[in-house]
């Protein structure tokens, strides 16, 4: 299920982009502000689904070994005038998950919501509001990744009745819903925690997706669209789910 590799997988990176081009064939968006803030002299795109293809081409990049970006003091002076990232990125907050390294996008780019396990509560929601309804961000993706110790947390919390310290019970309350319904598969996954990874991501994408009244209206509009990924902390893949 690799998106963006060149070995053989079962979805290529033209699968990556015929993901992006079912979400929309969307109009142009007019960027809310004046865009003198962008940096990395990067015009706004005109559609989510050209947001998806230059997230999907920086992943490449990074993948590669061959990032764009290298003097992060180029446009600093403009960025200071305003924002406006193309994209959002729900995201764990696991140290080696870094949405703008993953994708290799600069400063102004990426409009980035982390917290442990990617999911979206109400602050997560009114964040990703913002960041579209204000910033004009074309594309929201939610994206876990391998080896998310949230993840595995929750699962042992379900399976076991482990009782976790601290405020962490309230991370497993928001990934119980996902991580259940991995559990719940017939047959059994082979990998239960990729397994709830791919069910988290699935649950808070169709949750964005109902969100009303501004993800859901900007959707109908053809304004904004929805992706999940799963990031391969070993390979630096990102693979659609
Ligand atoms: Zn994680």
């Amino acid at each position: 299920m690799c998106i963006l590799c060149n070995d053989g997988s079962a979805v290529s990176r033209r699968g990556f982009l015929k993901g992006a081009a079912y979400v929309a064939a969307a109009a142009a968006m007019p960027s809310i502000i004046a865009s003198s803030g962008s940096a990395w002299a990067q015009a706004a795109p005109v559609s989510p689904t050209e947001a998806a293809t230059r997230l999907a081409d920086g992943n490449a990049r990074y993948v590669a070994g061959s990032p764009r970006n290298s003097d992060y003091s180029v446009g600093r002076a403009e960025r200071a005038l305003g924002q406006t990232p193309f994209a959002s990125i729900v995201s764990c907050a696991d140290s080696r998950v870094a949405p703008e390294l993953i994708f290799d996008q600069g400063p102004g780019d990426l409009f980035v919501v982390r917290v442990a396990g990617n999911f979206v509560n109400e602050d997560g929601l009114a964040s990703l509001e913002f960041g579209s309804a204000v910033l004009g961000s074309q594309l929201i993706m939610v994206l876990g990744h391998t080896a998310c110790g949230a993840i595995k947390a929750t699962i042992d919390v379900v399976e076991n009745g482990t009782e976790l310290p601290g405020h962490l019970p309230a991370l497993a309350t928001a990934l119980r819903p996902g991580v259940e319904k991995a559990m719940a598969e017939k047959p059994a996954p082979a990998d239960l925690v990729m397994a709830a990874t791919i069910e988290n991501v699935k649950f808070n994408v169709a949750y964005l997706k109902t969100a009303k009244p501004i993800i859901a209206d900007m959707i109908a509009n053809g304004k904004l669209e929805i992706l999940g990924g799963v990031y391969d902390i070993a390979t630096g893949k990102v693979t659609l789910v």
